[in-house]
């Protein structure tokens, strides 16, 4: 497995950093693709740490990992984490979806049930045969729901998704498997050099009458924290085999404003491969390990 960490470096701290290096301009930010063995890694992390703490600045925006893998290890992969690339708003709720938020967790916030059919915006789902709204809904299209049935895939259902009060040709996906239990293998953090707080202070991060603080992490283990670092680590109480899609017991994300937090969602080798075979659009992968 090959590990490629692509940072988004504000303009404004980029001559911080020693020339010349690989980076490409955008516009905004400066972008540079390094691995962790690359010396520019390590100078990313010293810049990074200077600038927040002698600076109080924030170095870089959000840091994509991407991951290649061998044949020979997508072959031995007994399971795999996947997530729909493409998100959008307006939210479920934004469009009249009721959520009773009394069931969810008094400190971190998830948790809350979904109690309506799922409302969306006519026009705003993206073309793509997965997607998810900033409310963490997920959509998939017509073709997706049809090959999961032909191939008699398991472990979800799928419900209509209106437009006011017309029937979209969008379906909602809902896992229906037993869920999968994420370890302390993961590892979450702000960024990958910097841990996840386990929560803040609400007044910068606009108004939430439900709490003083947003959680990041639960103490109750609800919530993970935010970015997932390493690959997705779980148990293997739930036998594999069983079924096609799983979403995970914990969240990730926050529970802020529109804001939900959201599953990992997991999937058979099988699966993969439909999606693959199929050219499925808006799907996006990863080994998941079980640990
Ligand atoms: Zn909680």
């Amino acid at each position: 497995m090959k590990e490629i960490f692509e940072f988004r470096v504000y303009e404004r701290y980029y001559d911080l950093l020693s020339k010349p290096n690989k980076a490409l301009f955008n516009g905004a930010v400066y972008i540079i693709k390094t691995t962790r063995q690359d010396p520019v890694f390590e100078e990313l992390r010293k810049v990074d740490e200077y600038v927040s703490s002698n600076l109080k600045g924030i170095m870089f925006s959000y840091t994509t990992i991407k991951r290649a893998y061998s044949d020979q290890e997508l072959k031995d992969s007994k399971l795999f984490h996947f997530w729909p690339i493409k998100q959008f708003g307006p939210t479920g709720e934004q469009c009249g979806t009721e959520y009773d938020d009394s069931v969810a967790c008094d400190i971190c916030g998830s948790g809350g049930r979904q109690i309506s059919p799922l409302f969306l915006a006519k026009g705003k789902i993206p073309q793509k045969d997965i997607s998810r709204t900033f409310g963490g809904e997920v959509i998939v299209s017509e073709k997706f729901v049809r090959l999961f049935k032909e191939k008699k895939m398991r472990g979800a259902i799928f419900k209509p998704v209106y437009f006011n009060k017309i029937i979209s040709k969008f379906h909602q996906l809902i896992p229906t498997s037993e869920k999968l239990n994420i370890t302390s293998s993961t590892v979450v953090g702000r960024n990958v050099f910097n841990a996840m707080p386990e929560y803040e202070k609400r007044s910068s991060l606009g108004d939430n009458p439900r709490q003083d603080y947003v959680y990041y992490k639960c103490p109750l283990g609800h919530l993970i924290g935010g970015n997932l670092i390493s690959e997705p680590y779980v148990d293997d109480r739930v036998n594999f085999k069983d079924y096609d899609i799983f979403e995970s017991i914990q969240y990730y994300g926050v529970r802020l404003n529109l804001l939900r937090p959201e599953p990992l969602y997991f999937c058979s080798p099988e699966f993969r491969e439909m999606v693959i075979d199929e050219k499925l659009t808006g799907f996006d992968f990863q080994i998941a390990r079980v640990k």
